[in-house]
């Protein structure tokens, strides 16, 4: 089995298949392992399964040390170029261009950054907050002094305190909807810090002429403009699974607004539309790290099932506790809409 893609869901899939006995190479683009679990360095929510209470990177690498003491393959700087519908991958590796010809394809590629467009939108210092994440966590270099946030999601609020935390100013949070989207506790870090958020209220324009000097902000309720002074303006606007490589291999495609947009047709097991083809994370809808691992774990259930190394019965057994613990991450009143539209895809 090939896993594409070595964040919480493609090694969690890895980690399974191996349990199983299937021999599963995993592989990713990026230099580390972890996906976007490297660079967090907040602690997780969940459950003790998925590593609560641990700091994301802490996580990826306990996974990346489990994935080695089970014999999993794991190939970094190796990206998947193409994914055919002959079932073959072309992989662009430090050896060079090669082919391979799995007998079951995982896709844990996970989510990019959305954007939207406007005026003075392509200025040096406009970027995505986790464009601006990895600027901080992994180079250690600030992205601006004077920041804008837009977005009061859990990344937009995260980023935002993180840039606090590295010494940057963020001069407020905008946020377009009436509420705050991502958790409470992350909000209350930010306000505490002294950051005004501003709910209903809208990015008109970024300014300047070498980089980004100003941005203009618009109330929705009596249209008054604010305009803040910044050297750099980040974007949380959400997340869009990464389904190119399914969409390439002739899996169906649908649409779920709330899991972020288009991604893989996938019935509860992952199984896509396409035989031995599988999905798994924020590739099969955008929702969180815990989901993602469980998610992964199913997929490789399934893979091993149709692979005939494990039986009918082994595998529903495995897959009605992962159901259930999915179940669970999703039960929250946060979660409910994605859940319902997880399960308006697999039932379609
Ligand atoms: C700022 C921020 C804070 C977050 N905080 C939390 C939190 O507190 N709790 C929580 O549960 N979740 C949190 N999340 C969400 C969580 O990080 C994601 O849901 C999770 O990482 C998704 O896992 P994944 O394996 O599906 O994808 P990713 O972690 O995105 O991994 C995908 C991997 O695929 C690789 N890849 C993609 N395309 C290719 C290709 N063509 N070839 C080779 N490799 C490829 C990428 O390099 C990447 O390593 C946060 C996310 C962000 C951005």
């Amino acid at each position: 089995m090939v896993v594409v893609g070595a964040g919480p869901a493609g090694l969690c899939a890895a980690l399974e298949a191996a349990q199983a006995g299937v021999r599963a190479l995993v592989l990713d683009e990026n230099e580390r392992g972890g996906g976007q679990l490297h660079k967090q360095i907040h602690r997780f929510f969940g459950s003790r399964h998925h590593g609560a209470g641990k700091r994301g990177f802490e996580i990826a690498r306990e996974l990346m040390e489990d994935c080695a003491r089970a014999g999993v393959e794991v190939r970094l700087s190796s990206a998947v170029l193409g994914c055919f519908r002959t079932g073959e991958l072309l992989v662009d590796g430090p050896q060079g261009v090669y082919v391979l010809r799995p007998r079951a394809t995982v896709i844990a590629t996970g989510a990019s950054e959305k954007s939207f467009p406007f005026p003075g939108w392509t200025l040096p210092g406009v970027m995505g907050a986790g464009a601006a994440q990895t600027l901080v966590n992994l180079h250690g270099v600030l992205p601006g002094r004077r920041v804008l946030m837009v977005g009061a999601g859990n990344v937009g609020l995260i980023v935002a305190y993180q840039l606090l935390q590295a010494g940057a100013e963020v001069v407020g949070v905008v946020e377009a909807e009436g509420e705050v989207s991502g958790y409470e506790v992350h909000l209350q870090r930010v306000r505490r810090e002294g950051v005004p958020v501003y709910l209903r209220h809208r990015l008109l324009a970024a300014e300047g002429g070498e980089g980004v000097e100003a941005a203009l902000v618009e109330s929705l309720d009596d249209g008054g403009v604010k305009r803040f002074r910044v050297d750099a303006l980040c974007l949380a606007v959400g997340l869009a699974p990464q389904a190119e490589l399914a969409a390439m291999r002739g899996c169906r495609i649908s649409y779920a607004g709330e899991l972020g947009g288009f991604l893989p047709w996938h019935d509860r097991d992952m199984r896509t539309s396409a035989p031995g083809v599988y999905v798994a994370g924020d590739a099969a809808g955008v929702e969180e790290a815990s989901v993602a691992m469980d998610e992964g774990r199913l997929a490789a259930v399934s893979a091993a099932e149709d692979l005939g190394v494990l039986d009918a019965a082994e595998a529903a057994a495995i897959k009605s506790a992962l159901l259930a613990r999915l179940e669970g991450l999703r039960g929250g009143p946060s979660a409910r809409s994605k859940r319902a539209a997880k399960a308006r895809l697999c039932s379609g």
